[in-house]
């Protein structure tokens, strides 16, 4: 059975410049970000299968695939690459929980890199802070929902309930990335919430792609036209507040 050719092989000779002519180099742009980027890693993410019909949109609201975001991380596709991020908005949003800022930026990245709707990007080499809420499970352990960043000096701080506070290397440690086990029976009480706050790698996800699907023709230094992907563009959003189907449930999984 001969191969699918989708279309002929791309062998146009290139059209002679024209005065004013204004061509552009990705490689330059690509080399700019290589240079002066910051390093990333990237997540593919897929829709959640999880859901009544090929026709409906429902999605299961207990579905444990996911955990409700309606997408699945895939990350043993995950890469790492260098991109450059502004921040371009600072919006206020009333939620029940409080105030935040979402603080949305763009994103881009060189041209060999691919991304689309709802992928995660994790700064790597800069931390931020995360404050959580956690309901005391009844064993040593509890979940966080992102591994802390270890590479930073920035103080953890927890405080139960009853405004009682616990110290890390005294009271708990990290295990395993991103379990928190309590060390002494000097704990909150089981059912009670907490709330730790700690420094975390800053992570996003991709709401858009503002330029995609930019295709054009490398003419200015080769014999032939070199069609080429554009550099790709997209808004992102602090992963914890870029929920796909309203406010986020405090889930605590059991360790494994
Ligand atoms: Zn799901």
């Amino acid at each position: 059975m001969s191969e699918f050719q989708p279309a002929s092989p791309n062998r146009y000779p290139k059209r002679k410049g024209k005065p004013g002519r204004v061509d552009l180099d990705v490689s330059e742009l690509d080399n700019l970000i290589d240079d002066q980027g910051i390093r990333l890693r990237i997540v593919p993410s897929i829709l959640c299968p999880n859901r009544d019909t090929l026709e409906g949109t429902n999605h299961h609201l207990d579905c444990t695939v996911c955990n409700g975001d309606e997408a699945v991380d895939v990350v043993d596709e995950c890469f790492e690459t260098f991109g450059a991020i502004q921040s371009i908005r600072h919006e206020k949003k009333l939620e029940v929980q409080g105030i935040w800022d979402e603080k949305d930026a763009t994103l881009t990245l060189q041209s060999k890199d691919r991304i689309y709707f709802w992928y995660k990007v994790i700064v790597l080499d800069f931390a931020s802070i995360y404050n959580e809420l956690i309901k005391k499970d009844d064993d040593d352990t509890d979940k966080l929902r992102y591994p802390p960043n270890r590479s930073c000096d920035t103080p953890y701080h927890l405080i139960d309930s009853e405004n009682k506070s616990y110290r890390k290397g005294v009271d708990y440690r990290i295990i395993n990335e991103t379990f928190l086990k309590w060390l002494t029976s000097n704990r909150p009480k089981v059912g009670t919430l907490y709330s730790i706050c700690y420094p975390v790698f800053p992570t996003f996800r991709v709401l858009e792609t503002l330029h995609e699907n930019r295709f054009y023709n490398v003419t200015s230094k080769e014999k032939e036209r070199v069609p080429v992907n554009l550099p790709q563009q997209a808004v992102i959003r602090w992963d914890y507040l870029a929920n796909r189907s309203g406010n986020r449930q405090i889930i605590n999984e059991e360790p494994t």
